[in-house]
Order: structure tokens, then sequence, then C-alpha cells
């Protein structure tokens, strides 16, 4: 199989199996218990956490591990709207973000939250300006990602951290697709990240809080993670995702270098009758989302069952809904149904990119000959 789902979720690096290994039997001692073997596993957890607060990178906050980022991200959002004063009762999100930020922000709206769903160009960047527009004291706190899962477009974080704390109001980014990708700028107030699209174990995310910034606990229970976010920490999974976030700062440069060479073999391997979805200036290489008139993307994916790749979001595929992203970017349903999104990266090798690629550009034209 050639693997290019890569937004879906990232191949486990040996360097993670290895760390992990020891923990899954051996090393099974409960790491808030006192024992010499707790203090143990309590101690590989907190270096595993120095290791994703070093690859998340922003200065003055700290690291509380999750069960998943869709957990960090209704934390993020429900425990700030808990701690938020009575005359902030409005959060601004974006049309393209993931489900987790839009459903958890269409819950809050049912409990009451004033809720603004800001459109995108069809680049799928936001408008400043419109956003500008939009930001006034009530303003609680603005969601916007880094990298689309979808379509890979990069929004400009700094400067709506930036926009957003000019009217007093917190800046919540999901980072999971960015994150050991590119550098997450400075300037949010809460980042939620996940293990397994760095090539961590799935079942483990985290969300970076700065001081003072901290939402109310969401889980509540043992006083675990200074009593933020309740619950028996997991040794083997804290411990693999700390060597996946070490892995990925060392290689940041390396895999950023590789995926740009990747891009453009792809790209070159289509050849010129598909369009881009989304920015082609502000995106992240590693994934490409690409559509050509008339062709049904489902169909060549049926075609093509040795290589694994999406048609629309990883994350709602399988329940039928069409991709809001590409909605979102005014596409038609003609050329939503014609769309696909590769996802490569560190293990992809360019001849099995380019192999997949002419196979993808001939199911498609055999598609055309069939109904010309
Ligand atoms: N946010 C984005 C942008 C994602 O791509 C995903 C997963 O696909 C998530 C959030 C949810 O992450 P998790 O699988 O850790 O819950």
């Amino acid at each position: 199989m050639i693997y290019l789902d890569y937004q879906a979720t990232t191949p486990v690096a040996p360097e993670v199996e290895k760390a992990m290994a020891p923990w899954v039997a051996d090393k099974f001692a409960n790491p808030h218990s006192p024992s010499r073997w707790g203090h143990e596993a309590e101690a590989a957890i907190e270096v595993a956490r120095r290791h994703v607060e070093r690859a998340i990178d922003l200065d003055g906050g700290s690291v509380a591990f999750t069960g998943s980022a869709t957990e960090a991200i209704n934390w993020a959002l429900k425990g700030s709207v808990e701690r938020a004063p009575l005359k902030r009762s409005r959060i601004i999100t974006v049309a393209t973000e993931h489900a987790a930020v839009l459903d958890t922000c269409e819950w809050l709206a049912g409990c009451g939250i004033d809720l603004t769903v800001l459109p995108v160009k069809r680049d799928g960047l936001l408008d400043l300006e419109l956003l500008d527009r939009e930001l006034d004291e009530s303003v609680l706190l603005v969601a916007v990602m880094l990298v689309n899962n979808e379509i890979g477009v990069l929004q400009p974080i700094a400067e709506i951290a930036n926009m957003a704390h000019g009217v007093g109001a917190l800046m919540f980014c999901d980072a999971v697709q960015g994150l050991g990708r590119l550098t997450i700028p400075q300037g949010p107030d809460l980042v939620a990240v996940s293990a397994h699209k760095i090539h961590g174990p799935k079942g483990i995310g985290a969300l970076w809080m700065r001081e003072g910034a901290e939402p109310a606990p969401f889980i509540h229970g043992g006083g675990q993670e200074r009593g933020l976010r309740s619950g028996t920490l997991s040794p083997q999974l804290c411990v693999g995702f700390g060597a996946a976030a070490k892995l990925a700062s060392e290689r940041c440069d390396l895999d950023y270098d590789h995926v740009q060479r990747l891009w453009a073999a792809a790209t070159k391997a289509l050849g010129p009758d598909w369009v881009i979805n989304g920015s082609t200036a502000q995106r992240y290489h590693g994934n490409l989302n690409i559509r050509r008139d008339g062709v049904d993307a489902a169909r060549v994916l049926a075609d093509l069952r040795n290589i694994a790749f999406s048609l629309g979001s990883a994350c709602a595929s399988g329940s039928g809904r069409p991709s809001h992203v590409l909605r979102a970017l005014e596409l038609d349903h003609r050329e939503a149904r014609s769309s696909i999104r590769l996802g490569f990266g560190r293990y992809t090798t360019q001849d099995e990119l380019v192999d997949a690629c002419s196979q993808i550009a001939a199911a498609a034209r055999e598609q055309e000959r069939l109904l010309a």
C-alpha cells in the first residue's frame, strides 16, 4: 500500500515504538503513586512533557496531557467560557475549522454563547478586515486553526492573536496539523495538539496554556495535571508522545525540505489538468488537495485500492457529510466531488508518491475516455 493520508494519521516512528515498549508491560506502575516505581513513571512523564513543550516552543506557558486533541479543544473552549467574566459572552471562529471546534462552538451556542462563524475567502484564508469589524469588548475568545486539515491552508495566527488581544479576548489555536511541521507563531493563549499526527501514538493529545489563561477543569476527579485534568496518565502514551515530539523538533527542517521536494514531484507527476484547492502561497506543502473537472473522485478511490488517500476531511469521512471546508471555499457540488486529498511526509518516498500520482492521473483520464 502507498500511504498518502498523513492528515488523517501518521505512521508511528520506530523510535517512538522503542521508547514506549518498556512502559507497555514491564513498567506498569501508576505514575501518581508514591512508590519508587511510581516516581520512575512520573519522571518519565515529566521528561515527555518537556519534549512536547519544546516542540510547541511558545513562551510563558505549559502543557497538560489529554486523551486527544478533540478533548483539548473541548476543554479549551468550554473551560474558557466557564472562566469568562459576565460581559464576555461571544466566540468568533471560522467556517473551515475542524469539527471538534465547530461542533463544540455550536454546543456552546446552544447554552447561550453568542457565536460568530466567519466565512473565508475563496483561497481559504480569513479576511482580517472582516475579523477586525467583528471584534469588540464582548468577545471572549477567537478560535482559529494554524494549518487546515483538509486543504493545508495556513492562517495568520500571530496577527489574529494580536487583534484578539487588542480587545482583551483570548486566542485559541488548533495546531494539530502544524506541530512538528512548521513553527507555531507566538501569540495564542491556548493551543491544542495531538500525538498521532506527528508519528506518535493515538489516544493522547495536549493543551498548551499560557500562564493565567488556564481554562476551568473539564474532567474532574483525582486532581492530576495540577488539578486541571483529572485521570491517571498513561506513561506509555506520554512517553510515546514525548519521543515523537523530540524527533519532530530534531527533524523539523529535514522533514520540511523533504515535503517541499515531494510536493514538487507530485504536482509534476499529476500534470497540468488539476486545480489546487486553497491558497498555493499560504499553505503547508504536505497537503495536496486537488480537483479535476468532471472526475468522480470516489470512483478513483475505489479503482486504486492500493493507495490510501482521502476524499474530504478524514475526520468526517464515512459520515456522509459533504466537506464543510470545500463548501466554505464556494466549490460547487461537482467540484467538491472531483476533489481528492493527498497527504505525505517523513516516510513517503518520492518514487512511491510519483507512482501513486501517475496512477491517479491515469484513472482520471480513463474516466474521461469512457465518458467521451
Ligand atoms: N484538529 C485537527 C485540525 C485535526 O486534523 C484533528 C484530527 O484529524 C483533530 C483536531 C482531532 O485530533 P484527535 O484525533 O487527537 O482528536
